[in-house]
């Protein structure tokens, strides 16, 4: 199946005409004969079809809304980044448990954003404010920023910029493997370019719309042979009989991938790693079972811990005793695997 993103209908905003990539997206979507009509806001998008939840989902899945933006600043992105750079909203992917499926609404449409430009000025007035400091930003906190790629260009540009940006550095992670486009592009060693990896038996039940562990691993090892700064998030982590041996063999076959295609001179000291462990809030939970309502994701409430939360709502996470036990196992496996990868945390 392929996974490129082809948009079954786009929105844009009038003004993303102004904007040379703006007026090429639209008249290159009308010569795919892919509708695309006019919308007064790309925050508001009315016209999305569909009677249940389930559909509703997954037409806006389907759509594409090209738009210009406005705040003329970034939200902080706080602990892994100072600032989100906003390049891009949602993601055609549809796993079920996607964070975003609770932060944007029944709708999560897919946005684009014409104004890099001034997008990435935003990004140049922030760095300076916090001179002689580094500056980090991230890149796909509402999103997942790759499949949309090949229409905006909008990942290359922001590496480049962070390229010259002697203060600034970038980050994002992705699930998509369409990295073809990027491998050349003048990073310097300022983007740190993550996948986010999951075992088969959890990618194959969970992440529909996405490409395979094993399709992830290969373009990591294009990644890393580009010189990159390369990252992997294992998440979300869940118990299941014979996970251990299931997340062994995903990380072994990271490993050789990785070892296969490391340019001279690299070592996993250079390597960032970070594991999840699955959790749900009820709110979530509820989402969820709108969208998927056949979703055999495990949220018993009564087999977790309750976790108060910082903003008032709390989660459901493992058990203590099976956190610990998961925490060991990933922590000892990494350091046999990746022996000097930094372990950037284990929640
Ligand atoms: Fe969400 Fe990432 Fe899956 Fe896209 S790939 S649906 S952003 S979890």
């Amino acid at each position: 199946m392929s996974l490129e993103f082809i948009p079954t209908r786009v929105f844009y905003e009038p003004s993303a005409l102004d904007y040379p990539l703006g007026k090429t997206l639209v008249e290159k979507f009308c010569q795919m004969g892919i509708s695309a009509s006019p919308t007064s806001s790309h925050n508001r998008i009315t016209g999305i079809p569909g009677n249940t939840a389930t559909t509703q989902y997954r037409e806006a899945k389907r759509t594409l809304v090209i738009g210009v933006r406005r705040s003329g600043t970034f939200q902080s992105c706080k602990p892994s980044a100072h600032y989100q750079l906003p390049l891009v909203t949602s993601c055609p992917g549809m796993c079920e448990y996607c964070y975003l499926a609770t932060t944007l609404g029944k709708k999560p449409y897919v946005r684009i954003y014409v104004n890099l430009e001034e997008i990435l000025g935003i990004a140049s007035k922030l760095i300076l404010e916090r001179l002689p400091e580094i500056t980090q930003f991230e890149g796909a906190a509402t999103s997942d920023p790759v499949p949309v790629e090949r229409y905006s260009g909008a990942l290359k540009q922001a590496i480049e910029f962070f390229g010259r940006e002697t203060n600034g550095r970038f980050r994002f992670v992705t699930k998509f493997t369409e990295v073809d486009g990027l491998l050349e592009a003048k990073h310097e060693g300022h983007t740190r370019f993550r996948f986010s990896l999951n075992c088969s038996e959890v990618v194959k039940k969970y992440e529909h719309g996405t490409p395979s562990p094993e399709e992830r691993i290969i373009a990591s090892g294009k990644v890393l042979k580009a010189g990159y700064p390369l990252g992997f998030i294992i998440a979300p982590i869940f118990r299941f009989e014979g996970w251990q041996d299931a997340y062994r063999r995903l990380l072994e076959r990271t490993s050789e991938e990785l070892v296969k295609r490391a340019p001279s001179g690299w070592s996993s000291e250079q390597l960032t790693l970070e594991f999840i462990s699955h959790r749900f809030t009820s709110r979530a939970k509820t989402n969820i079972l709108g969208v998927f309502p056949n979703s055999s994701l495990p949220m018993e409430e009564a087999e977790r811990k309750f976790k108060y939360g910082q903003f008032g709502y709390g989660k459901y996470i493992y058990q203590p005793e099976e956190l610990l036990e998961m925490k060991e196992f990933f922590l000892k496996e990494a350091k046999g695997y990746f022996p000097l990868a930094q372990v950037e945390y284990f929640i």
